[in-house]
C-alpha cells in the first residue's frame, strides 16, 4: 500500500476499507498531508467554492451530570465556577449576534438537568419567532427520543452530537460506565430519523486512542454520511483524571480533516477551537486543508473562561464574535471570505438545480 495511491482512490471513489484507512493514518507524514490537503481543498472548492460559514456559539451552562474523564467541566470537577444562562441572556447573545451576521446560532452546554424539555422548546421557539431567518443548532448531549422530537418541533434545525468514538473499549476508557457507545449511536440514528441535520465527530490524540480507533471513525463517518462533523485535538484539563495525557496534534487533525472532506465532499466540517488554541493560525490551517466553517464565541464575556472543557481554551481575539473583522482578515489573506446566510449543507439535489 502506498498513501498517495490511497488518497487518489479516496478523491475517486469516497470509500476505502478500514485496513486503508488505517494505513493512511499510521502512515502519515508531512507530503502525504500536503496532497491529502490539495485534493480535499479541489472538492471543497466544487461545492462551496471559496465561502467559509461561521456560527455563533452560545455556551449556555457549564453545569453537568456527566463524568467524562477528558472533560474540565465533568460533575466531579470542583473547582469549576458554575453558570447558566437563562432566556434572555441567551437570547441578548442572539441579538449581538444576528447584528454581527450570524445565521446560525448554535447552544452548546453541559447536561444540565435544569434544560427541561419546556424550557429548551420555548428557548428555541423565542429565538426561530424573533429570527426566522436563523438555524438554530443544540448541542445538549444525550436526550430521549421523544426530547429529541420535541425540541425538533420547537423549530431546532441541527444537532451536534459527537460520537467521541466508534470503537466500544476505546469508549468505556473516556467515560464511566453510564455512559455506553451504544446509547449514544442509538441518539445519533434517533435524531437523523427525526429529520435533524446531524453532527458527529470525535478528538483526536484522546488517551489510549490508536490508528485502529481513527480508522473506525473514519469507516463510521463514511457510512452515516453526517451532515457536519466536529474533530479536534483533545487537549488535557489539569483537574480531570486525563490531566497527564498530551495533546492530540495539530498536523494529524488537519490530516483528518483533508480525508474527512474526501470520504464526504458536502460535509460541514469546523475548523475548531482546540485546534485554534494549540496552534496560531491552527484555524486557518483548518480551512487550507478542506474545513469550510468557523463557530466564533458568542457567549458573554464573563462567561466565556468558564466553560473551560480544555485548559488554556481560546476565547479571544479572532475566537470571539466580537473578532468577526479579524477573523475575515485572516481568512481573506488566505483566499477566503466568510458567507453570510444559514449555511446549510449543499445536498447534491439542490446543488444540481443551482
Ligand atoms: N455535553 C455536550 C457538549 C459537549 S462539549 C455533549 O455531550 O455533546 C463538546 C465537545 O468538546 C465534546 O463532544 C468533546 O469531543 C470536546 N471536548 C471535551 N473535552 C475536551 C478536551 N479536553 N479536549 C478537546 N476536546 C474536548
Amino acid at each position: 500500500m502506498n498513501s498517495i495511491t490511497l488518497l487518489d482512490k479516496l478523491f475517486e471513489n469516497k470509500s476505502l476499507s478500514l485496513d486503508e484507512y488505517k494505513f493512511l493514518v499510521e502512515n502519515y507524514d508531512k507530503s502525504n498531508a500536503r496532497y491529502a490537503a490539495t485534493l480535499a481543498v479541489k472538492r471543497r472548492k466544487e461545492i462551496y467554492s471559496n465561502s467559509v460559514f461561521i456560527r455563533g456559539l452560545i455556551e449556555i451552562s457549564n453545569i453537568c451530570k456527566n463524568d467524562c474523564y477528558y472533560c474540565g467541566i465533568r460533575c466531579s470537577n470542583k473547582n469549576v465556577d458554575r453558570f447558566r444562562l437563562n432566556k434572555e441572556d441567551i437570547l441578548s447573545s442572539c441579538d449581538k449576534g444576528y447584528s454581527l451576521g450570524f445565521r446560525t446560532f448554535v447552544m452548546q452546554g453541559g447536561e444540565d438537568p435544569y434544560f427541561t424539555d419546556e424550557i429548551m422548546c420555548d428557548i428555541v421557539k423565542s429565538i426561530k419567532e424573533k429570527y426566522p431567518d436563523c438555524a438554530v443548532t443544540l448541542s445538549l448531549g444525550e436526550r430521549s427520543k421523544e426530547s429529541y422530537q420535541k425540541l425538533f418541533d420547537s423549530g431546532a434545525d441541527r444537532y451536534l452530537l459527537r460520537h467521541e468514538t466508534a470503537d466500544c473499549e476505546h469508549y468505556a476508557k473516556l467515560h464511566p460506565e453510564s455512559l455506553t457507545l451504544e446509547n449514544r449511536m442509538q441518539c445519533l440514528k434517533d435524531l437523523r430519523k427525526i429529520g435533524f441535520q446531524v453532527g458527529c465527530g470525535f478528538m483526536v490524540g484522546s488517551p489510549y486512542q490508536t490508528g485502529e480507533h481513527i480508522a473506525k471513525d473514519l469507516k463510521f463517518i463514511e457510512n452515516f454520511k453526517p451532515d457536519m462533523c466536529g474533530i479536534g485535538p483533545f487537549i488535557p484539563h489539569k483537574d480531570t483524571p486525563f490531566k497527564d495525557f498530551s495533546s492530540g496534534s495539530v498536523s494529524l487533525t488537519c490530516y483528518l480533516l483533508s480525508v474527512i472532506r474526501l470520504i464526504h465532499p458536502r460535509v460541514l466540517l469546523p475548523a475548531t477551537t482546540a485546534l485554534g488554541t494549540l496552534m496560531d493560525k491552527g484555524r486557518e490551517m483548518g480551512i487550507l486543508s478542506g474545513a469550510n466553517v468557523v463557530m466564533p464565541n458568542l457567549s458573554p464575556e464573563d462567561t466565556r473562561k468558564k466553560y473551560e472543557l480544555y485548559n488554556n481554551k481560546l476565547s479571544t481575539g479572532a475566537e470571539s464574535a466580537n473578532g468577526l473583522e479579524a477573523l475575515r482578515k485572516n481568512l481573506d489573506e488566505i483566499g477566503y471570505e466568510i458567507e453570510i446566510g444559514r449555511g446549510d449543507i449543499r445536498k447534491e439535489d439542490i446543488y444540481e438545480q443551482l
